[in-house]
């Protein structure tokens, strides 16, 4: 049974960055602007409504957005205006619940059950929330009321932008049969094909499978795709929860004892760390490997970088260094880990970075890697000198 009596809110500001750069700048109101790097270098870390109307998303190459809409406004990112705005739309949030879980710089769960007796009903809250916003910072939030974080979430989405959905527990149903199932909290490109390739494309399709095919076609995520297809989701809002870091680690069959065999999956491990960092918009300045030795000891060594990194091939050889301030080689190795802590937008606050041609163009090549591991699994493409890899794999998000 679903808690009937939950109510969570999922607010979200509308194209943050360019929103913050809209308001300071009025002459930008209704225009396309880019937030990011120098014109004809880095990456888009934000698109406005009126850029995204010409396909313009954040991670695109600068020179690709300028192609798309070439009378785009470029602006730099301005960091601490986007920080302080953020606070201030926190301090808000917290009038009405303090039980808020941070998704990012400008998105949050709020369980506001405990609320409804002093504010009203959800969607009244999530009314007020969005009216202090405006009048207190100048930008727009969109907000999802539901039953659950994963309904929440679509609503917001569906409310996109300036807007407000509920989706009452009589409307779950009819709001969620209709969708994709990509739309799906976990569902990927490779799940959405396997799913196709079965005939399934929408969540009311996928409702028809029991949950026994599921477990048997998918594991342990058939569970989670057979309840979330019934708009089911007890995750509570968790107050104390925070990306702090992005990893990977592996267990291996047979402890390592070769430090090249270990340098290769620090590699692979590598790889893996970047593409989720750049999948989630992130770069991290911290670098950290994990060693856990045969006789299941664990060592961890960190290293904090002045610039943020999403290469893999960058975070390799930072690792590397790490390794060989273990006793790994001398000891047989059990399980190796990488993670990046310390995330940042990708590319944001270093300028400088941008005019680096190397690395634009090692975020280009990355960026095309992620696109062929999108399409075709991440097991399937792998850069030269990576060995094949059991995927006895774990991601690891703190
Ligand atoms: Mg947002």
């Amino acid at each position: 049974m679903t808690s009937a009596r939950r109510c969570i809110l999922h607010l979200d500001l509308d194209a943050f960055y360019a929103a913050v750069e809209q308001r300071d700048h009025p002459q930008l109101q209704g225009r396309p602007v880019i937030v990011g790097g120098s014109l004809r270098r880095g990456v888009v870390c934000a698109a406005s409504y009126e850029a995204r109307y010409y396909g313009v998303r954040s991670a695109m190459p600068m020179a690709q957005a300028l192609r798309l809409c070439p009378e785009a406004v470029v602006q730099p990112v301005r960091m601490a205006e986007y920080r302080a705005a953020s606070r201030a739309v926190f301090a808000i949030f917290a009038r009405y619940t303090d039980c808020i879980e941070a998704l990012s710089i400008d998105e949050a769960f709020l369980d506001v059950s405990h609320s409804l007796r002093l504010f009203g009903p959800g969607a009244a809250i999530a009314g007020k929330i969005r009216q202090e916003v405006r009048d207190e910072t100048g930008l727009t939030l969109s907000a999802g009321i539901a039953p659950n974080k994963f309904l929440a979430k679509l609503a917001s989405e569906a409310a996109k932008p300036d807007g407000l959905r509920e989706i009452h527990p009589d409307q779950i149903d009819a709001f969620l049969l209709p969708l994709p199932v990509r739309s799906l909290w976990g569902v990927g490109a490779v799940t959405a094909e396997r799913l196709a390739a079965m005939g399934i494309r929408q969540v009311g399709e996928l409702r028809r499978l029991s949950r026994d095919f599921l477990h048997r076609r998918f594991g342990t995520a058939g569970g989670l795709l057979y309840e979330l297809a019934r708009g089911i989701d007890e995750r509570p809002v968790d107050s104390e929860a925070r990306i702090k870091s992005i990893g990977h680690e592996d267990t291996y069959a047979e402890d390592l004892r070769d430090t090249e065999v270990m340098r290769r999956e620090l590699l692979a491990l590598s790889e893996r760390v970047a593409g989720r960092l750049r999948r989630k918009g992130v770069q991290g300045r911290c670098v950290t490997v994990k060693v856990k030795f045969a006789d299941f000891s664990v060592v961890t060594r960190s290293r904090t970088l002045s610039t943020g990194l999403s290469n893999g091939g960058e975070i390799f050889s930072v690792a590397c260094e790490l390794l060989g301030q273990t006793e790994a080689g001398r000891r047989p190795v059990r399980l190796l880990g990488v993670s990046l802590s310390t995330l940042e937008a990708l590319g944001a606050g270093q300028p400088e970075l941008f005019s680096a041609p190397r690395h634009e163009r090692l975020l280009r090549l990355d960026r095309a890697v992620d696109a062929l591991r999108e399409r075709f699994g991440d097991p399937g493409v792998v850069k030269a000198g990576l060995l094949a890899h059991p995927p006895s794999a774990s991601d690891v998000e703190e």
